[in-house]
């Protein structure tokens, strides 16, 4: 054990990076795919071939036999088909080869993948292309060594079929937009602006024996049924506590293998709930960052795996206790060398940096629908607004000094200061002294300013992170896109920009909200501002198809309406078969086990009776009540079990889509709600060793 890790040579040794190509490749050519990787340029399709024969090599040399065109369809997760090196010769025998077309273009038949109608099923059409800005890896497992090749997937039409496509559109709007708004304020540098992204990703992980003893677990990767434990995360001794030995392994074991596919993992901790756990990387230009989180949470699930505990990811795997999200770090940078949201020590002087702070206030006032329907799952349902996660309303928190900077705009028209951080007073001499940040942070806030980036703090655990930077991207886009039309037609930009800052902020300053974002009162103060408060998936869906968002996209060529339409409708059916599916696993987990189980108990309380009763004439009372309260809790479990098998049916015979989905949030989420009573309230009273599976505290506590 604790074998000693080389970091430095480990690090990226499974990624054919930028020292691979370089040492491989014939000098024009890497320079010429370089160029194709910087400015996004067309790829010569001349040099893929001497590309795809190096790329081979190297994997070979690292014991790949199979290459995969590794993409990102429209379930969440991603997908690969594994095709061998090998060509056969004419003396029977076999040469390991790989061509330029193959690296560039894969067309897999993934016609079972979810298209929401972009496709029949008949024409399985879809192509996967090389997308060169993300580099390859090989993905080695004890039993297998593959070469990944990252790539977007379209339809036969050009049409995206998954979640790579539009970022990228959206990642080149940006880029554009930000590019004009720059040169406009005389910058002749830039030549590019993209935009990075670090996602902390937090998970549970808990023992694989007792997982495979739940049932709910296994079908919906979330607790169905479950008493909470007479401790849960109150007393605040998880969060940040030392790591126990054997999750310490696990994340060594992870690190080690993120490192050597170049994430750069870097910070670990237990988070609040017991179980629980984060895991930060430094952040990568958006298209890497989201390529690297779905690697972490497949090597995640992978590592846990191997070692005998479970990864969930789901959003709230237990009832009670704090579920999992994903904090979505976000920032725009230029190839000169700037971060576009760094305030500078005097943030009242950098015009340039309150002129996209109110870009993003702007973009994110307008769109806090699409915004929060990018974060809309069926599992993040149960954290937001849960007072846990962020509430369902977008708001911003922008921290004491930018606040202080955009009131003196508002009112005074101008700001002539900037407040500043002070010393630390800890009040103990041998402590260092050191400068306080000017602004403390905002832990309910779904959209932080912190420090020099954005923290969208709305995505679900299991979420690729995809679609909330697709609308990031394209909302901001947007903005500039205006602001840039304006400043090209301005011959004196300070002062043009000196009145739309002011006029940006005064005009859409109800996002900015500093407060508890848990509170009730919020609530009601975000309905008097008028900001929208959708509480559901089924509520948020429909931002994708509003005449104002199909414009935006189509605008920027990020999505066409008719790709719009089919998000919406995979949302609508994504979220009726989860619950679907949740709610047959709870009738068969009630029925098989729970059921049969309290009547055993049921059994053996009678007979209790019975024996003491014949064995001498003492008091009974006890038995005889706690048969009362299980009957009649069993009774009225079985009752809501009925009723629960009702609208299920009820549902499943639905059209698919809006109204189905509506309904199963309406009527079955609820019926489930009360089967799930009556059942916890059973575990309670039944004896431990006849209930038929492990309870919250055996999950949580003893891992
Ligand atoms: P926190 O601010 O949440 O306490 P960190 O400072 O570690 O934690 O940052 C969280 C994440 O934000 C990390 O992934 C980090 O790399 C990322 N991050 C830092 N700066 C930027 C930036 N300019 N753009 C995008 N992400 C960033
Ligand atoms: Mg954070």
């Amino acid at each position: 054990m604790n074998e000693k890790v080389n970091v430095s040579e480990i690090f990226g040794s499974n990624v054919f990076n930028d020292t691979e190509m370089r040492a491989r490749l014939p000098k024009s050519v890497y320079k010429e795919l370089k160029k194709t990787i910087e400015t996004g340029s067309e790829l010569n399709p001349a040099i893929a071939d001497v590309v795809a024969n190096e790329m081979k090599e190297w994997a070979v040399e690292k014991g790949a036999t199979h290459y995969t065109h590794w993409f990102q369809p429209l379930t969440g997760v991603t997908a690969e088909k594994h095709d061998a090196f090998i060509s056969p010769t004419d003396d029977g025998k076999a040469i390991l080869e790989f061509s330029g077309k193959e690296l560039i273009k894969g067309e897999p038949d993934a016609s079972s993948f979810p298209s929401g109608g972009l496709r029949a099923t008949f024409e399985a059409r879809g192509y996967t292309a090389w997308d060169c800005t993300s580099p390859a890896f090989i993905k080695e497992t004890p039993n297998s060594t593959i070469l990944c090749i990252p790539t977007a997937f379209c339809s036969y039409k050009g049409e995206a079929l998954d979640k790579k496509t539009p970022l990228l559109r959206s990642m080149q709007a940006l880029d554009i937009q930000a590019i004009r708004v720059l040169r406009a304020l005389g910058n002749t540098t830039a030549t590019k602006v993209t935009t990075s992204v670090g996602p902390e990703q937090e998970y549970f992980l808990i023992d694989k024996e007792k997982y495979l003893k739940r049932k709910d677990l296994i079908f919906t990767g979330r607790t169905l049924f479950g008493a909470m434990p007479p401790k849960g995360q109150e007393m605040d001794d998880h969060y940040f506590g030392s790591i126990k030995e054997r999750i310490a392994g696990f994340m060594s074991e992870l690190n080690v293998e993120l490192w050597k596919l170049g994430i750069t993992a870097k910070t670990q901790h237990n988070e609040v709930a017991p179980a629980q756990h984060e895991l930060a990387p430094i952040y990568a230009q958006n298209n890497i960052a989201t390529d690297h989180n779905q690697l972490v949470m497949e090597t995640m699930k992978r590592v846990a795996d191997r070692r005998g505990l479970v990864c969930l990811l789901h959003e709230k795997p237990f009832a009670g206790i704090n579920g999992s999200g994903k904090h979505n770090n976000w920032s725009m940078v230029t190839n000169d060398g700037q971060n576009l949201l760094d305030p500078g020590k005097t943030p009242h002087e950098n015009t340039q940096f309150l002129m996209f702070l109110a870009a993003v206030i702007k973009a994110v006032d307008l769109h806090a629908d699409l915004l929060r329907a990018s974060a809309a799952s069926p599992g993040n349902d149960h954290r937001l607004g849960a007072n846990e996660a962020p509430p369902a309303i977008i708001s911003m928190f922008l921290g004491e000094q930018l606040d202080d900077v955009l009131k003196q705009l508002d009112t005074k028209g101008e700001a002539t200061s900037s407040k500043q951080g002070e010393q630390l007073v800890s009040g103990v001499h041998t402590l260092p002294d050191f400068m306080k940040d000017a602004t403390d942070r905002n832990r309910t806030s779904p959209f932080a300013f912190t420090g020099n980036k954005f923290e969208f703090r709305m995505v679900g655990s299991t979420q690729s992170i995809s679609d909330p930077n697709v609308v990031l991207n394209t909302i901001v886009a947007d903005v500039l896109a205006d602001l840039a039309d304006e400043l090209e037609k301005t011959d004196n930009v300070e002062l043009f920009l000196h009145d739309w800052i002011k006029t940006t902020v005064s005009e859409h300053k109800r996002v900015i909200f500093n407060g508890n974002g848990y509170s009730e009162d919020w609530v009601k103060m975000a309905e008097q501002r008028g900001l929208p408060n959708l509480r559901s998936m089924v509520d948020a869906i429909p931002a994708f198809g509003t005449e104002k968002a199909v414009k935006m996209f189509e605008r920027h060529g990020v999505y066409t309406k008719t790709e719009l339409e089919s998000r919406q409708e995979i949302m609508y059916e994504q979220y009726a078969k989860t619950i679907n599916i949740e709610a047959l696993a709870m009738i068969d987990i009630a029925k098989k086990q729970i059921v049969p189980a309290v009547i055993k108990y049921q059994g053996e309380l009678a007979d209790s009776i019975n024996t003491i009763r014949t064995a001498a004439d003492v008091d009974t009372s006890v038995q005889a009540t706690l048969l009362g309260e299980v009957a009649e809790n069993l009774k009225a479990l079985y009752s809501a079990i009925g009723q629960l098998e009702k609208v299920t049916a009820e549902a499943e015979a639905k059209e698919e889509g809006a109204e189905q989905a509506r309904f199963y949030h309406d009527v079955v989420f609820e019926a489930m709600g009360e089967v799930r009573k009556p059942a916890d309230a059973l575990e309670m009273l039944v004896a431990k060793e006849d209930w038929p599976f492990p309870s919250y505290g055996d999950l949580i506590f003893e891992v």
